[in-house]
């Protein structure tokens, strides 16, 4: 009895965990500061304020990101990793 309660448990933690998921993270587009192409990335706008580094789908070089979030509405600030904001 306790083993089927637990794994009832889990599966209902298992899907709130795919729901906060699936509300949180969006998709909003940036421009590339090394090859001016607008690309996707993936926001996680549960933090609100965050910067961190990612590379480019197009060019490879590493872009540095500055987002800002409020509510459904996303900011993104994108720079040259080595010149910084
Ligand atoms: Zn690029």
């Amino acid at each position: 009895m306790t083993r089927i309660a637990d794994t009832l448990a889990y599966l209902y933690l298992n899907s709130l965990d795919n729901t906060h998921l699936i509300s949180v993270i969006v998709e909003e587009k940036a421009v590339c500061p090394y090859c001016w192409e607008s690309i996707y990335f993936e926001i996680d706008t549960s933090v609100s304020e965050q910067e961190y580094v990612e590379d480019c789908h197009v060019c490879c070089n590493p872009i540095l990101l500055r987002v800002n979030s409020f509510g459904s509405a996303v900011n993104i600030e994108t720079a040259k990793e080595d010149d910084g904001f």
